[in-house]
């Protein structure tokens, strides 16, 4: 099978998430992996300095993970999870139990991030319904990003990515992020909502609202609204999907708090960036109230590929490897030098905030207009490819969030590219229009 002109030949059948086709440059065939590095089919190389869509976690194609993977494909490849069980899906669960947030005593599987979503407010939803008792609002961030579902879609930020099914989302109580400066104004507006005692949940992004742009805020602030929703029997659901397996630093970013949640929504990381995995967990409070002699009060959610068992065994080799000493250090090593480089950078001309939690780094420029669709976010895009580099702006915000086997020279490379950003925008030389345009997230 001939891989030559492959962007020619995919232009001709495939159709790309995010991505306006009419005017996307062509896309960039990647014919190999390893490390942190992405080789092209043109011999150029890239470093990933964005974890592929934030799941990757030790490196591509990492070979423990290919083994483990290799071994379970020969041993069982699938089984249906409704009736049967297997040894990969009770083992990984028992391990995300021990390392989960104090509380969470039940995994349910499914596909992806926004399917561990669903789940989610679903387990909530019905939650209340089981326990005959009325409440049915959902309480969520204004900006935040739970997934493409609909129910995700929902609970996720009103924007021009949402914008053609608004009509069709639930109503959603939102709230402001609790940045610096706004945690006050937050809580009043959490605790109007859950005085009318009414609301079923709160989904929430612990600490980093990832596709908002890497807005922060703080465990302090978080554990407030908590003990709020917690005062007012609010269940609490914990996005992961993305802060989840080291990327802030500790193993969950609900680590960092006093309160833990009822729930948590875990995929990306979950298998190291090797195969499709989502899992929610609860505690037994949740699980309880769905145990009946009456039928109708079972969970009746499941998906085809629920519990695939060499998804679990790529979760269960990426566990082996995170828990490892040398991935600790690696972890804080990112972030130590994430700080070095976020203070030096911060005082620098037309850079308005760096921000940083763990392996995330955050910068933000100055720039006309702060939407996604702005055309900094292209030229920066291109400029970052050319220098060996894959760095996708959500505008005028570029992050970092690398695998955390990033070699220390790899790093220097993607921070002498947010250097050479930063120049390029004082030179103001990005008004000059890329030569193809495309929209990235
Ligand atoms: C990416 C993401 C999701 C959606 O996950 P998918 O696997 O892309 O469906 C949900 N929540 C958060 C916080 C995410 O970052």
């Amino acid at each position: 099978m001939s891989i030559t002109n492959l962007a020619t030949r995919d232009q001709q059948v495939i159709w790309h998430p995010y991505t306006q086709m009419k005017t996307a440059a062509l896309p960039i065939p990647i014919v190999r992996g390893e490390g942190a590095l992405l080789y092209a089919e043109d011999g150029k190389t890239y470093v990933d300095a964005v974890a592929s869509w934030w799941v990757n976690l030790h490196g591509h194609a990492h070979p423990y993970i290919a083994r483990k993977v290799a071994e379970q494909l020969q041993t069982l490849e699938h089984v249906i999870f409704a009736g049967f069980t297997h040894p990969a899906a009770v083992t990984f669960a028992e391990r995300l139990i021990q390392i989960l947030p104090q509380g969470q005593s039940r995994i349910f599987y499914s596909d992806n991030g926004s399917t561990a979503v669903e789940v989610a407010l679903k387990m909530a939803i019905q939650y209340w319904q089981n326990e005959g008792i009325a409440r049915r609002k959902i309480i969520a961030f204004r900006n935040s990003y739970h997934g493409d579902t609909f129910g995700a879609m929902a609970v996720s930020a009103r924007s021009a990515f949402t914008a053609p099914f608004w009509s069709y989302l639930f109503e959603v109580c939102f709230i402001d992020v609790p940045i610096p400066g706004q945690e006050g104004e937050t809580l009043k507006q959490l605790e109007a909502f859950a005085a009318a005692g009414d609301v079923a949940a709160f989904i929430y992004e612990p600490l980093v609202l990832g596709t908002a742009g890497m807005v922060m805020y703080t465990p302090e602030v978080l554990d407030c609204l908590l003990e709020t929703c917690q005062q007012h029997d609010i269940l609490t659901i914990a996005d992961e999907v993305m802060t989840g397996f080291g990327r802030t630093g500790r193993t969950f970013a609900s680590d960092y708090l006093q309160h833990q949640p009822d729930m948590v929504t875990l995929s990306k990381g979950l298998t190291g960036g090797t195969m499709a995995l989502g899992a929610t967990s609860c505690n037994e409070k949740i699980y309880e109230a769905f145990l009946s002699d009456d039928k109708r009060k079972t969970l009746f959610h499941g998906h085809s590929y629920t519990g695939n068992p060499v998804a679990c065994a790529a979760g269960l080799a990426s566990l082996d490897l995170l828990l490892q000493e040398q991935t600790k250090q690696q972890i804080d090593r990112i972030g130590q030098r994430h700080a070095a480089f976020s203070q030096k950078f911060r005082a620098l001309p037309k850079v308005l905030e760096v921000r940083q939690q763990g392996t995330i780094l955050a910068v933000e420029f100055e720039a006309e207009g702060t939407s996604y669709f702005n055309k900094l976010g292209d030229t920066l895009y291109s400029f970052a490819l050319a220098q060996g580099v894959i760095l996708r702006p959500l505008g005028n915000i570029i992050y970092v969030i690398p695998p955390y086997c990033i070699t220390d020279p790899q790093l220097d490379q993607v921070y002498l590219t947010l250097q050479g950003m930063q120049e390029l925008i004082i030179g103001e030389r990005y008004f000059e229009p890329p030569s193809q345009t495309t929209l990235h997230d």
